[in-house]
């Protein structure tokens, strides 16, 4: 069993921790807010992100953006660590500072895995994520086992940074999908059509996708998502409004054409700016349905 530290307990840390000390691991947790750190029934809190960092076969990142994942790497993780020890960032952040993060704990003799995941809050709990992973091949072979503790699915996607690329491929897939998936239900809504109809039909149908059959925007249609909730995150509109500038700006960096990403882009930035950074990101179909 690994002694793993774990620094950002969130809505997605939460789920990812419990399931490292359901499986025997020797857990420490930090996150800023103690109150979600002591949250993790079996888990040692740690009284800092230093504690956290020391003494540990493995440290876990799961937090909200680069910035702050450099700031813990360079001012926390990294002078407090001990040699060998193994770090793998979970985050969603942009492939350059990805690299870099790698290069420099590289510089000090530490393996660092960029692991984003997919899957949710549900696939957190659930320990069904899918983790997309960039780093070094000896790095992956010690991470590995520990990953499908949390995922069902762990992709090994290249050096460095490959795994946050594919991650942000991934996103902006997954927000056109999501705003087709709301304008069909919108776009039906107005046709006086039954949404359960809608349902049942594409999701055995050609419209089939994640958006639609796990994550139904649609309030009573599909499983129990976030929309049955309020529309409370789940995926907050602010995360995936960040995914999308990533990948806006990896796209504008290689010359791609990503016209429909740039347009989901363009939504996500406009409920953003209406107040809604905070609101599930399957809520974009309210704007569509002329609903609150
Ligand atoms: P969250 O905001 O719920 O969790 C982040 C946690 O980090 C918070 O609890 C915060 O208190 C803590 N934190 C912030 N700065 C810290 C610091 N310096 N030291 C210690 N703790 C600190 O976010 P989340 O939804 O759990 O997402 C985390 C990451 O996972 C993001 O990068 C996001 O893009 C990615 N992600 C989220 C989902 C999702 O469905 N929520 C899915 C896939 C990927």
């Amino acid at each position: 069993m690994a002694t793993i530290g774990f620094i950002g307990i969130g809505n997605m840390g939460t789920g990812m921790a419990r399931n490292l000390v359901g499986s025997g691991h020797d857990v420490t947790v930090f996150d800023l807010d103690t109150e979600k750190a002591k949250g993790i029934e079996g888990a040692t809190v740690a009284a800092s992100g230093e504690e956290a960092a020391k003494n540990r076969d493995i440290i876990i990142t799961m937090l909200p953006a680069g910035p702050v994942v450099a700031k813990v790497y360079r001012e926390t993780i990294r002078p407090n660590a001990a040699p060998d020890t193994l770090f793998v960032d979970c985050s969603t952040i942009d492939v350059e500072t990805a690299r870099v993060l790698a290069e420099e704990a590289h510089g000090d003799g530490f393996a660092m895995l960029d692991a984003p995941v997919s899957g949710g809050v549900a696939g957190a709990e659930a320990g069904t994520l899918a983790f997309m992973v960039g780093g070094s091949a000896a790095g992956f072979a010690k991470a590995e086992s520990i990953l499908y503790v949390m995922g069902a699915k762990v992709v090994h996607c290249g050096e460095a940074g490959a795994g946050q690329g594919i991650k942000i491929c991934n996103n902006m897939m997954l927000a056109i999908q999501m705003i087709s998936v709301a304008e069909g239900f919108a776009l039906a809504e107005k046709l006086n059509l039954d949404p359960q109809k809608l349902f049942d039909v594409s999701s055995a149908a050609s419209g089939q996708c994640w958006s639609l059959t796990t994550y139904s925007p649609m309030p009573g249609i599909g499983p129990k998502t976030s929309a049955d909730n309020g529309y409370k995150p789940g995926f907050a509109a602010a995360l995936m409004h960040k995914d999308l500038s990533l990948a806006m700006e990896a796209a504008d960096a290689s010359g791609a054409d990503v016209a429909f990403g740039r347009a989901a882009f363009d939504a996500y930035d406009r409920m953003v700016e209406a107040g809604e950074a905070g609101v599930d990101f399957s809520g974009i179909i309210r704007g569509k349905r002329g609903v609150q």
